[in-house]
């Protein structure tokens, strides 16, 4: 689950860096539109600057040239009487419409003329600013000024009247301001307005569009930043242009733009409300808000598509993981997670593994949709007998677990025989009867809490369960986990064990029941582990199972063809040796040739040899032994089929097959109870079958005296026994050897 979640949350991330990185793209490609129309803008608006400033330049310099001419016209005209001067500036100003003219004598007195005809003699203004200036030679344009006359804001135009190149007073026009504010009104371009601004801030000339009229600097209104301010300053002082944003009294936001004017300081600043921007910003604005919206919604739906999508392809392997394709238990992985749940629960629980014995025999006999029926019917009765709080699962194959809330043995044993019982009731065909045989390995789960650990421990038990014939329900404990570790030792060990000659071929004689001699023995192994003799009962099972067997027995071989040898160069009588041959290397490939090489290597006759195969072996594979035995024999060796009777030993193969000697087992000569004289009668038989059929028989075990009397008696060739010897070192039999020279 975390691992969808991973993919989900990886997704969901890429998607989403995906979508941020259009909208930022989006958004940078929008701010960089908008920076493009605000640029364009500041260009537009510094043109509008520019027009606004010649308009005014020109509007200017026409009135100065206009009073200018007037002045040199008044120059020549020195002691004019002032009335006609007035009279002549009346008749001139209904050509120029200023709202005002008049002459100003040296000493400061204006005589002045409204173009309305009123007239005003005689005052006084030498005080004013530019009548000092013009006074002293100069042309001069006052700044804004309230007229004292009317309530106009008015700007005042003198020249200086020079008669014989001596001044002799002045000419001044007065204009209302109201002709530079339409001219500053007149909207350059879209909503522009511009305002007229002394060096020092001081407003000159305000639109009539900013209502404000208390505004009296420009260092008043309200500047977006306060390093526009500080650079307008400068600029101001250092005669330079520049532009600054700024929100008007209305709260809309502004550019302004600002230049000199080239008439005393003055300094037109052009304003446009940024809102312009929007105008031709809206569509570009929708778009991107469009693109942007579309993005999100794309990505959102993919996101919910893909979680979607991995939500479903996770449910579907979810349940390939999780749940039997065939029977839809639980699977293991399933089971485990769940176990896991119970057992940090609860305690008290039991771990068990079950099969059926010989599925594939099933599979085989019944074909594939039997066995498939049989499994899916084995998950109908585990679910029938489990309880609340309790699991079950299927691995592979035919391979069911469980897991039992039961702690008592007892108890537990004969839930599980009810569930095997069950299971043995299913029928797998109408008219063939098979009986359905199931194996169980058990783990209680006390101290160890590893469910791994646990399923190994109840999966050894199982295995135990199908080798025992005794039984079918194993549980897992000391003596199982400490014979594990025996086999585990030994396994560890057996191959430094050939290296290091810790295996010692001890030989038992066999004896001649007629003349009482030694005609023979058999080679029987032993594992000399620092002096302690293990007997191959222990580890020749695990041998069996590893297949370290087939190098055992090939060790074993080599070591009597060195005794024959040496016997042999000692002149002892030249008998022949039994060695026990493990039946897998009989489907070994390169046993013959093995057999061949070390009897060369020690110049031994295969005559000496007398193959030990088992009973079981033959009835395994009978075409397999029929033609190895031939191989054998066409090499030379004789072959004894050793344990007769220790198993389903049929007098059949006697006559199948070519023997030369026949080995009764220990148990088929003990004394078995009730019918010793249908054990004798049956004894009897085989040994007179075997004399009919040309094989030697061997009485194994033979340990009293009565054996040997009763074996004598009818007929049977060789003991071998503890009543004569037991398996000896060869030192020890060469001694026996050494009598019978
Ligand atoms: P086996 O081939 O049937 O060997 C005879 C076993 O009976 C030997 O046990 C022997 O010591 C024992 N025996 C002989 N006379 C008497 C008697 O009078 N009374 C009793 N109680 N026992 C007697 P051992 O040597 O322990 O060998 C056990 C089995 O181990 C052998 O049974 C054989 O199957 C296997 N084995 C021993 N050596 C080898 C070997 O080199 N290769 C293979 N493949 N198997 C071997
Ligand atoms: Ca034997
Ligand atoms: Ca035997």
């Amino acid at each position: 689950m975390s691992n969808t979640k991973k993919q989900i949350r990886q997704s969901i991330l890429f998607v989403s860096a995906v979508c941020v990185i259009l909208v930022i793209v989006c958004i940078c490609g929008f701010l960089r539109i908008s920076n493009d129309q605000r640029k364009q803008l500041e260009e537009h608006l510094e043109d509008t600057s520019e027009l606004y400033s010649n308009t005014i330049q020109r509007q200017v310099v026409g009135d100065m040239e206009i009073l200018q001419g007037m002045a040199a016209l008044l120059g020549e005209q020195a002691n004019i009487d002032k009335s006609i001067l007035l009279d002549i500036l009346e008749q001139e100003n209904n050509q120029n419409r200023f709202m005002r003219m008049g002459f100003i004598d040296m000493l400061g007195n204006a005589f002045l003329v409204d173009i309305n005809g009123e007239r005003y003699e005689n005052i006084n203004i030498s005080h004013e600013y530019h009548v000092q200036e013009v006074l002293k030679g100069n042309a001069v344009l006052s700044d804004s000024l309230q007229d004292r006359y009317t309530d106009k804001t008015i700007v005042v135009y003198a020249v200086p009247i020079f008669s014989d190149g001596k001044q002799i007073g002045a000419l001044c026009a007065v204009n209302s301001t109201d002709v530079f504010s339409s001219i500053i009104e007149q909207p350059a371009m879209q909503e522009s307005y511009a305002n007229i601004i002394k060096q020092n801030g001081d407003i000159v000339i305000h639109t009539t569009k900013i209502n404000n009229s208390s505004l009296t600097s420009v260092y008043d209104i309200s500047f977006d930043r306060e390093d526009d301010k500080d650079l307008l300053k400068t600029n101001l002082a250092e005669n330079k242009a520049g532009s600054f944003h700024f929100t008007n009294v209305e709260g809309a936001p502004c550019l302004a733009h600002y230049t000199s004017l080239d008439i005393n300081d003055w300094v037109i600043v052009s304003i446009i409300p940024e809102s312009i921007l929007d105008s031709t910003l809206t569509p570009f604005r929708k778009i991107a808000f469009f693109f942007m919206a579309s993005i999100v919604i794309i990505m959102l739906l993919l996101i919910v598509f893909v979680t979607h999508i991995i939500m479903r392809s996770h449910e579907a392997l979810e349940h390939l993981v999780y749940f039997d394709s065939l029977t839809g238990i639980y699977t293991k992985t399933k089971f485990s997670i769940m176990a896991n749940r119970l057992l940090n629960h609860d305690q008290g629980y039991a771990l068990i593994k079950l099969d059926i014995a010989d599925f594939k025999v099933i599979n085989q006999l019944f074909g594939f949709p039997s066995g498939d029926a049989l499994l899916v019917y084995i998950a109908a009765v585990l679910k029938e007998h489990i309880h609340e709080h309790e699991l079950y699962y299927r691995s592979d194959g035919d391979c069911f677990g469980a897991l039992l809330h039961e702690s008592d043995p007892e108890a537990l044993k004969e839930r599980i025989q009810h569930i095997m019982d069950h299971i043995a009731t299913y029928e797998l065909h109408p008219q063939q009867h098979y009986h359905i045989i199931s194996n169980c390995g058990v783990r209680f789960i006390e101290e160890e809490k590893n469910l791994d650990t646990i399923m190994d421990h109840a999966a050894i038990a199982l295995k135990e369960a199908k080798e025992k014939a005794e039984t079918h329900i194993v549980f897992y404990g000391n003596e199982l986990s400490e014979r594990l570790q025996q086999i585990k030792q030994i396994e560890n060990r057996m191959y430094s064990a050939i290296e290091e000659k810790e295996f010692e071929v001890y030989l038992q004689p066999k004896y001649s029941f007629s003349t009482g001699t030694i005609i023979g023995a058999e080679a029987l192994v032993r594992w000399n582990i620092d002096g302690h003799i293990i007997p191959p009962d222990i580890f020749i099972p695990i041998f069996e199972k590893n297949g370290f067997i087939t190098r055992l027995d090939m060790y074993v071989f080599d070591a009597v063809c060195g005794f024959l040898h040496k016997w042999d160069a000692l002149g002892y009588p030249k008998i022949s040796v039994n060695v026990n041959q493990t039946r897998l290397l009989f489907y070994r490939d390169n046993y013959i040739h093995n057999l061949k090489s070390i009897l060369a290597k020690h110049q031994i006759s295969a005559k000496r040899f007398i193959l030990e195969i088992t009973e079981s072996i033959v009835v395994e594979n009978l075409e397999v032994i029929a033609e190895m035995t031939k191989q054998l024999h066409d090499l030379g060796f004789r072959i004894s089929m050793d344990d007769f009777g220790s198993g389903y030993s049929s007098l059949n193969i006697l006559q199948s097959l070519d023997f030369d000697e026949l080995k009764m087992d220990r148990v088929f000569l003990s004394d078995r109870g009730s019918n010793v004289q249908k054990q004798k009668e049956i004894i009897k038989t085989v040994v007179k079958l075997a004399k009919a059929l040309s094989i030697t028989t061997v009485a194994e075990g033979v340990e009293t005296k009565e054996q040997v009397n009763f074996l004598t008696s009818i007929g049977c060739d060789i003991a071998q026994g503890y009543y004569y010897a037991k398996p000896m070192q060869e030192p020890e039999f060469e001694k026996l050897l050494e009598k019978t020279k």
